[in-house]
């Protein structure tokens, strides 16, 4: 099954793509995950750095070759979770035609939605743990800014495919997880 994760930053998708990833037994692809592993590796890795530090999305002509990279190598073609990716309309286009000459298409895509004074209150907390750069206060509104501005239109893309379903993420992880599984079971 092939399942598109769409939310704010904070949302939860890293934790409940973590938890179906386990469920279902099929790869989670983060481009957040992948975009800082390149870090400290190359001139290019580091020009990745300086965006997400920034709380700015890595342009596509450095994210693609990327995840094209990943999606070649692995085991992603029985099914994948995809977290952070597509988060423009332009990526969500090149998967759809990616996926669609390998005959497969995306089955879902699950909408978290959280309030705005929630994510806040989450990223603040998580930058005390995790001392994420971007996790700033200049950074976490500057990625909730992009998010509405280029990520919320993807959700119109999929919107006209009929395939989204919204789930209210402000809840415990453990209750957004079986809203999830309930969507995933009929999909
Ligand atoms: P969050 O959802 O909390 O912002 P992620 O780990 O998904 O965390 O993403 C962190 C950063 O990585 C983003 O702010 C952006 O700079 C970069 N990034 C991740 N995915 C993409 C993508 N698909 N396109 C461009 N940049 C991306």
């Amino acid at each position: 099954m092939q399942i598109v994760f769409i939310g704010p930053p904070g949302s939860g998708k890293g934790t409940q793509c973590g938890m179906l990833s386990d469920a279902l037994g099929c790869p989670h692809l983060s481009t957040g995950e992948l975009l800082r592993r390149t870090r400290g590796k190359s001139p290019l890795g580091d020009l990745v750095a300086s965006y997400i530090d920034g709380g700015c999305l890595a342009p596509d002509f450095l994210v693609m070759p990327l995840v094209i990279k990943l999606l070649e190598q692995g085991d992603f073609h029985s099914g994948c979770l995809f977290d952070g990716f597509p988060r423009t309309v332009a990526q969500a286009a090149f998967l759809q035609n990616y996926l669609g000459e390998r005959g497969q298409r995306i089955d879902l895509v699950l909408k978290l939605r959280v309030p705005r004074e929630d994510l806040i209150a989450r990223l603040s907390a998580r930058a005390k743990l995790e001392g994420r750069a971007d996790d700033s206060v200049e950074g976490i509104q500057r990625r909730l800014e992009i998010y509405q501005t280029r990520t919320e239109p993807v959700l119109s893309f999929y919107h006209e495919l009929k395939i989204v379903r919204e789930i209210d993420g402000s809840k415990a992880a453990g209750e957004v997880f079986s809203e999830i599984m309930d969507f995933v079971n009929v999909a």
